[in-house]
C-alpha cells in the first residue's frame, strides 16, 4: 500500500499533538488543571534566580486547606475532589499576570509572587483567605485555608525560601488555621 506525503503530514501531526499533550501532563495537576509540582519548582527557581540578578523583590506562599480529611470523611472523597478544585479555581481567579499559583501536594498549593514583597503578599494572601473563608462551597460548606509567606533573602535557593513559608504554615495551624502567617525575620 502507497504511503502518501498527505499520510505522512498527518501522522506527523497527531505525533507532535501528542507530544505537547504529553509536555502538558507532565507539567500540569490532573484534578484542577494548575501547574503541578515538577512545573512550580522549574518556575521557582527561574524567578529566584531573575529576581536575584536584578535585585527584584520575590514572595513566596504556601496554603494548606484546614481540616480536609474531615471534609472527606464527612462528604466522600469525590466530593471532596470537587471541594478542591474549586478552592483551587478560587484563588487562580485572584493570581495576576506573571504569578504562579501549583498545586504542590494532596490540598496544598504554591503561589509565587515576583516584584511583590513579603507585606505586600501577606496582603493579597489575606484578601484570599477572607474571600475563601466568606463563600461557602456548595454542598460542603465553609473552607478555610491557611497560609505561610516568605520573601527572598539574598543567598536563597528554592528550598530555604520554601522552608521559611513552610515553617510559617505550620505556624498558622499552630495558632488556629484560618489565617495568614509571615516568616520570622532574618536574625
Ligand atoms: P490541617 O488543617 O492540619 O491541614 O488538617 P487536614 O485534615 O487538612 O490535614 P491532614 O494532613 O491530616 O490531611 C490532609 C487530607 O487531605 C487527608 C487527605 O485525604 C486529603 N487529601 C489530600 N489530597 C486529596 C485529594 O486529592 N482529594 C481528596 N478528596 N482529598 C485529599
Ligand atoms: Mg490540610
Ligand atoms: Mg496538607
Amino acid at each position: 500500500m502507497a504511503i502518501t506525503l498527505a499520510d505522512l503530514v498527518a501522522t506527523a501531526c497527531v505525533n507532535a499533538r501528542t507530544m505537547g499533550e504529553l509536555a502538558r501532563m507532565a507539567h500540569s495537576d490532573s484534578l484542577t488543571g494548575l501547574p503541578n509540582r515538577r512545573a512550580f519548582f522549574e518556575h521557582l527557581e527561574n524567578e529566584i534566580k531573575r529576581a536575584l540578578r536584578f535585585g527584584d523583590d520575590l514572595a513566596l506562599a504556601m496554603i494548606d486547606l484546614d481540616h480536609f480529611k474531615q471534609v472527606n470523611d464527612r462528604f466522600g472523597h469525590a466530593k471532596g475532589d470537587d471541594a478542591l478544585c474549586h478552592i483551587g479555581m478560587r484563588l487562580r481567579s485572584v493570581v495576576r499576570r506573571g504569578e504562579i499559583l501549583a498545586r504542590v501536594g494532596g490540598e496544598e498549593f504554591a503561589w509565587v509572587l515576583p516584584r511583590v514583597d513579603r507585606d505586600a503578599a501577606v496582603g493579597v494572601l489575606e484578601r484570599a483567605r477572607r474571600a475563601i473563608a466568606a463563600e461557602a462551597v456548595e454542598g460542603v460548606g465553609v473552607i478555610t485555608v491557611s497560609a505561610g509567606v516568605s520573601a527572598l533573602r539574598p543567598g536563597d535557593s528554592s528550598k530555604t525560601l520554601m522552608g521559611r513559608a513552610d515553617d510559617a504554615l505550620y505556624r498558622a495551624k499552630e495558632a488556629g488555621r484560618d489565617r495568614v502567617v509571615t516568616e520570622r525575620p532574618a536574625p
